[in-house]
């Protein structure tokens, strides 16, 4: 075997190890994302000022009647913006926090 053929192999190898590394990145890119659920969650939108927070949010306490629970998607398809304190959402909070 020469040096050539050899090299050529490794390339082959090399080629088709990259090719399984995007074959799994592909895959792994496929599963279910967090963001697609997080349409789903509960939000607690304040109708007056069209803010929406995480349903535990400090802030949704002072709302009284002017909060309603729905879901995320439904508070953004009503024109509602993320509070600047808890983002909107409580994902990104570890429990107990
Ligand atoms: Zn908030």
């Amino acid at each position: 075997m020469s040096l050539n053929t050899r090299l050529r192999r490794l390339l082959e190898v090399s080629t088709a190890l990259m090719l399984i590394a995007f074959l799994a990145t592909a895959l792994a890119l496929r599963a279910p994302e967090p963001r697609s659920g997080a349409a789903d969650n509960p939000v607690t939108l304040n109708i007056r000022t069209m803010v929406y927070h995480c349903p535990a949010c400090d802030l949704t306490r002072h709302c009284g009647t002017d909060c309603v629970v729905l879901a995320l998607a439904e508070a953004r398809r009503r024109g509602g913006r993320p509070c600047t304190t808890c983002g909107g959402i409580c994902l990104a909070r570890a429990p107990g926090e």
